[in-house]
């Protein structure tokens, strides 16, 4: 166990001037109030809070955080308060430890709610001081150190966590040898079989390429020295799960040295990276398309470096990553790094601001934003996770979205005005789908227009959850305001009917009686079909009796205007079995009003595209309907949707067939018999006689899919007396 002069000892190495006071009562307060406790590996409990303090010192935090790290654990498991921090260490401690204790209640939760919540909560406190999140960090590394001592069926839950959450998170904001480790352990926790076959691989091509390292090392080091760069090499084994990943992901084999390890070139200033570059590509023949330049466009987390891959000495493909020493020290400690949290850095070498915070802003906003947390996980963890692609606006401004983002996203990443008016994009200065995919370098210009709605529809698109909880809340709002506009039109009208006069102020004071808190409310409510407008004329006049108008909600409208709850996404199919059920399809949200195109409408099977009608709704097509050349100008009208049928609730959808018939006694009934026979309903028959020798019939049948409507056909075109068949779609 560390001792107290030696945790000193060790903040003072790289922050002379730190509290040694504080530090040594920190140490013995938290030390006498965890006692005699121990943890599972049976080590005095005292040692873990003292761990954890050691890898945040290797991070070079200040004293205060150190001190909080020290005492993390105390008001969880120790009779400590809160308010006797504070008293002993001041406020900013105690807020660092309590926000601690929070999250740590929060452990452990593997119910999926809970563990987004869990995030939430930690994010939430990471916005109010990022110190917080450091040692949260810094102690789950500790405990999955030690996770070998938790009784195993503990532990893969403790590594998907880690997994799913914290690891990202060390990625995110830079710290990258933490999240090297994390994934590592839960690697070898929940893979094991994985980890030992990719450790054995990785020992015997070391030992099959014996002093290479030392010779690409001295090699790199002779050309640097040659050339006057000053300059360190290192030679560096990757990581097991990061090669797993890589070869998972591109399903290769492992073979090359450049799969394996790393070299990294650390120099002194920006300008000596791109000479040391030259001089390397001048050497060694360069990989194409390995080059990537992140010093003059950093990663969303600041990292910044060059990297290549040349063909190096012994013909091993040698990859590099080359840097200052500053850019290093974020690389491996990421928010830390920047040493100060009160004073940014100031030598050029680092963004002027620290994009690792910029991003935990951005999330916090997010959060302010959302409302349901088990969403609000699935997007963080897929902009976790995803790679980035880098787009411009016309003006020139770097506007970083997760890969597979579109134009609607990169709106909303301007801004949530830009993305509620966009009605069209540039991309590269060409007309563009406001839905096509960005590529990193895109030049995107949003075309906008005031005062518009961001259909629902959208919010199955984008990827940002920014993007998202802003289109929620702006079709929200709309759905709201159409409410209260409906339900004012059916409350004045009753009030006509009634022969009262409507006075907002009279309903006002009715509020009570309706069990309502404002005049919107009631409105809503009408407008939705949840409330009678006769019961609001006699919550203001009691003493109104109503004659024989039983009217109910028949009065909410119907149709297009069909945004209101009780209307809701309830879509009749001719003739289908059960009748009001909701439409069948995903990629809509349900806001807007849908429905099948009028004639020869879609059926399950049939690849679909759903007719965005600002104001109005959704219109399915089939993909091979003709009426879709109506809408080739309008790209950003499509939206893509896909079936979604409940297979334990199948229901029939309508077709129109067009038969071409010979004229002879008898030859509709074998049709109508033989569509019968094949368990479809037939809902309509139009005859009309082409010539003296054939007559044309159409026939409106209604079947379970495309699979049951082929079938039909095929059996329809077997008959004798069919000359032609085809499907009508329109
Ligand atoms: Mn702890």
């Amino acid at each position: 166990m560390m001792r107290q002069f030696e945790l000193v000892d060790r903040v003072k190495r790289y922050l002379p001037e730190a509290d040694e006071d504080l530090l040594n009562r920190a140490y013995v307060y938290a030390m006498k109030a965890h006692g005699t406790q121990k943890r599972a590996s049976g080590d005095p409990y005292f040692s873990h809070p003292l761990e954890v303090a050691a890898i945040l010192t290797d991070l070079r935090v200040d004293d205060q955080t150190i001190a909080a790290a020290i005492l993390h654990d105390t008001i969880e498991d120790t009779g400590t308060t809160r308010e006797d921090i504070a008293h002993r260490f001041g406020e900013n401690i105690a807020d660092l430890v309590d926000g601690l204790t929070k999250l740590k209640k929060l452990d452990l939760v593997s119910k999926k709610a809970a563990q987004a919540e869990n995030l939430r909560k930690l994010l939430l406190a990471v916005a109010a001081d990022a110190r917080v999140l450091l040692v949260k960090l810094a102690d789950r590394l500790h405990n999955m150190r030690t996770l070998h001592f938790v009784p195993p069926d503990k532990r893969a839950r403790i590594a998907e966590e880690t997994l799913e959450i914290y690891a990202p998170l060390a990625g995110r904001i830079g710290m990258q040898d933490m999240r090297d480790e994390l994934e590592d352990i839960c690697f070898r926790v929940l893979m094991p079989d994985a980890h030992m076959m990719m450790t054995q691989r990785l020992t015997a091509l070391r030992e099959r390429v014996g002093g290479l390292i030392e010779d690409i090392e001295t090699a790199l080091r002779a050309r640097l020295a040659a050339s006057h760069i000053k300059g360190e090499v290192k030679g560096r084994e990757k990581r097991v799960y990061s090669i797993w990943r890589k070869m998972e992901r591109k399903s290769i084999s492992f073979e090359q040295l450049s799969d394996i390890f790393g070299f990294r070139v650390i120099v002194g200033s920006v300008e000596d990276c791109y000479r040391a570059l030259g001089i390397i590509h001048q050497e060694w023949p360069f990989v194409p398309g390995r080059f990537k330049d992140y010093i003059s466009t950093p990663k969303q987390n600041d990292y910044r470096s060059l990297h290549t891959t040349v063909v190096g000495p012994r013909h091993q493909r040698v990859e590099l990553q080359i840097r200052t020493r500053k850019m290093d020290e974020i690389a491996e400690f990421g928010i830390a790094a920047h040493a100060a949290y009160k004073e940014g850095p100031a030598d050029g070498e680092v963004p002027p601001s620290s994009n690792a915070y910029s991003w935990l802003r951005k999330t916090i906003e997010l959060l302010a934003e959302g409302d349901n947390p088990e969403e609000f996980l699935e997007h963080t963890k897929l902009e976790l996770f995803q790679d980035q692609v880098f787009c411009f606006t016309p003006k020139g401004l770097l506007i970083a979205l997760p890969r597979g983002a579109n134009p609607i996203d990169f709106a909303y990443a301007v801004h949530t005005d830009v993305g509620n008016n966009a009605v069209g994009c540039r991309i590269n200065g060409r007309n563009s789908p406001l839905i096509s995919e960005l590529h990193n370098g895109d030049e995107v210009e949003i075309l906008t227009s005031e005062g518009q709605v961001p259909p629902a529809a959208w919010e199955s698109m984008v990827v940002t959850g920014k993007a998202r909880a802003s289109i929620r809340r702006a079709t929200r709002e709309a759905v709201r305001k159409q409410f209260v506009g409906l339900g004012r039109r059916i409350v004045e009208r009753a009030f006509v009917r009634a022969g009262k006069a409507f006075s907002e102020e009279k309903l006002v004071a009715a509020l009570p009686r309706l069990a309502r808190q404002t005049l919107d409310d009631v409105l809503t409510a009408v407008g939705r079909g949840e409330m009678y407008s006769g019961d609001v004329v006699k919550a203001v006049f009691p003493d109104f009796r109503e004659e024989s108008t039983k009217a109910g909600t028949a009065e909410s409208g119907k149709g297009w205007f069909g945004v209101q709850g009780a209307e809701k996404l309830k879509f009749k199919v001719p003739g289908q079995e059960k009748q009001g059920a909701s439409i069948p399809i995903r990629g809509l949200s349900d806001d807007l009003p849908v429905r099948f195109a009028p004639n020869g409408g879609a059926v399950p099977g049939d690849r679909i595209v759903g007719i965005l009608t600002p104001g109005e709704g959704i219109t399915i097509y089939p993909i091979q309907s003709p009426a879709l050349m109506a809408y080739d100008e309008e790209p950003w009208r499509w939206l893509d949707v896909r079936w979604d049928v409940d297979e334990h609730d199948p229901r029939r959808f309508g077709a129109q067939l067009r038969l071409s018939m010979i004229n002879e006694p008898g030859s509709l009934a074998e049709i109508t018999r033989t569509i019968a026979d094949t368990d479809a309903n037939i809902a309509n028959i139009a005859m009309r006689t082409k010539t003296a020798d054939f007559h044309e019939t159409v026939i409106d049948i209604e079947v379970w899919d495309l699979k049951h409507l082929n079938a039909i056909m095929s059996e329809l075109r077997a008959k004798p007396m069919v000359a032609n068949i085809e499907r009508v779609i329109e």
